[in-house]
């Protein structure tokens, strides 16, 4: 079964490249830029880094990539960490078709990088990663609800002023505290600019706040949506399928975050059975310990998908990833769906 799902073609929808810096990485960019460091010790820094069990709250989580923050120091390390999050991807775990995420107020509010460089940075790293393999990616720029309204209308703007190298756009963080319609009329210059809309909803809080993120701001996509599955009704479920809306469910993370009880009662499977479509992504694999060969298995042996399932979910990605047509088209080959 591991061998099998290893080798098994994939695609990944909800990565951020802030939780893609590996131990190794963060603690060689330390010592390099005499960065302070709970430890020094890899194995230790691995402990401290690196959530294993549910224990923290969304907030918490957010909390430990500081760590992974402060590595942004340089236009180099950004680079580096670009790379080897593609590689990862490519070598470990079989993806053929990979969207990144990053916020990069972020990302390079800490060490005065510039944005626009540092997109040019990253986009770079995607299209010589392209050439030499047979993946395709692209980019979404996240802007961070808890930065304030303003860093949101900044990210808004950068997205616009760069959407040649930009695929989407992506609201995330703490939705209880910043609910999607004080966003309502910002998202506009988005649909005016053609750059389509995933929103981090329905992860934590209650199954309203995914019906707000639908009509106040019409998303392609919705990050998680997990909380959909508690309204009794089944209304929102049915607002998510009636909306065309693909949902980026991210299992282990929502495990870790406590937005579901046990593994077992992630509502994935229910979400299949009701119409929706579906796909399986890591969110942050180093900073939560895991990858899509992991996030398979549990589908498969806890979650109660089947491989037809699995093979949907593939499908699903294809269709509703925010790539052109004809690398979308690629993927479908290479994921034969
Ligand atoms: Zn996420």
């Amino acid at each position: 079964m591991d061998k099998a799902i290893r080798e098994m073609p994939k695609a990944e929808l909800h990565r951020h490249i802030e939780g893609c810096v590996r131990t190794g990485t963060v603690l060689d960019i330390a010592r390099r830029h005499g960065l302070k460091l709970p430890t020094f010790d890899e194995a230790e820094l691995d402990r401290v880094y690196k959530l294993r069990s549910p224990g923290a709250s969304l907030s918490g989580v957010l909390k430990m990539f500081e760590l992974a923050q402060a590595s942004f120091v340089s236009y180099e390390a950004v680079e580096r960490i670009t790379c080897e999050a593609l590689e990862d991807a490519y070598k470990k775990e079989n993806i053929r078709l990979l969207e990144l995420r990053y916020s990069p107020d972020f990302m390079f509010r800490n060490n005065g990088l510039d944005w626009r460089k540092g997109q040019e940075i990253i986009n770079s790293a995607l299209v010589k990663f392209e050439k030499a393999s047979n993946m395709v990616c692209g980019v979404i720029i996240i802007a961070s609800r808890s930065y304030g309204m303003d860093s949101v209308l900044k990210t808004i703007d950068f997205a616009v002023d760069n959407k040649k190298t930009v695929i989407g756009f992506d609201l995330a963080d703490n939705e209880a505290a910043y609910p999607s319609q004080l966003y309502r009329s910002a998202v506009k210059k988005l649909h005016k600019a053609d750059i389509p809309l995933t929103v981090h909803s329905g992860e934590e809080g209650e199954y309203r706040q995914v019906e707000e993120t639908i009509t106040a701001l019409f998303p392609r996509r919705i990050g998680h949506g997990v909380k959909a599955a508690e309204d009794p009704s089944g209304r929102t479920v049915e607002l998510i399928k009636r909306a065309g809306i693909t949902v980026e469910t991210n299992p282990w993370s929502n495990y870790l975050t406590r937005a579901v009880a046990s593994i077992e009662e992630h509502p994935l499977k229910k979400f299949i059975q009701a119409g929706l479509r579906c796909t399986i992504g890591a969110d942050d694999p180093e900073i939560l310990d895991t990858h899509l060969n992991k996030e398979y298995g549990l589908a498969l042996e806890k979650m109660g998908l089947s491989a037809g399932d699995v093979k949907y979910t593939l499908k699903c990605a294809v269709e509703g990833s925010f790539l052109p047509a004809d690398k979308r088209q690629q993927a479908a080959r290479e994921l034969s769906v």
